[in-house]
């Protein structure tokens, strides 16, 4: 598999991960940036850093959901991201930043190996969420069905099957 098809399975798979990880048990989650609250999957996977910087495009630390109005009207509300971000941890905003624009290359190793990670990650929300009869969506089971096909997820197949 090429490189670009491995980023667009990583962004696809890390969009559900990261919107599901900040959402409660019933799916429901809150804008970063505004507070507005809204089942997971009508927000949007927001980047404080921009995700055209490749180095923090899949770092939990750099991302969390937004609403539309924040993430694709305002522009992804920056400052804001960022000063809430530094309110939960300081100086936060300032070092991702740093790693954003820092330069680092993904090996293709790395890339797989992340797409690994973040699936499971997913597996363990989608569980999480579903105890509670949780609105998670066919498509985020999907997303994670899906990505099992690839080679590197085999080991895990029949125990995932189970679950999800
Ligand atoms: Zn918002």
């Amino acid at each position: 598999m090429n490189r670009t098809k491995i980023k667009k399975h990583l962004d696809e798979i890390f969009s559900h991960y990261i919107r599901l990880k900040h959402a409660d048990e019933f799916g429901k989650a809150r804008c970063w940036t505004c507070d507005k609250t809204a089942p997971y999957h009508k927000l949007y996977c927001g980047h404080f850093a921009s995700r055209k910087y490749l180095p923090t495009r899949w770092d939990e630390r750099n991302c969390r959901p937004q609403c539309y109005a924040c993430n694709m009207l305002r522009g992804g509300e920056q400052w804001n991201f960022g000063k809430r971000l530094n309110k939960r941890s300081a100086g936060i905003a300032e070092r991702v930043f740093a790693e954003a624009t820092g330069g680092r290359k993904w090996t293709t190793t790395e890339l797989c190996n992340m797409v690994s990670h973040y699936r499971e990650a997913l597996v363990r929300e989608i569980r999480r969420t579903q105890r509670q009869r949780a609105g998670v969506t066919e498509t985020t089971i999907k997303v994670a069905h899906r990505h099992r096909g690839l080679a590197i997820f085999n080991q895990n197949k029949d125990r995932e099957q189970e679950v999800i």
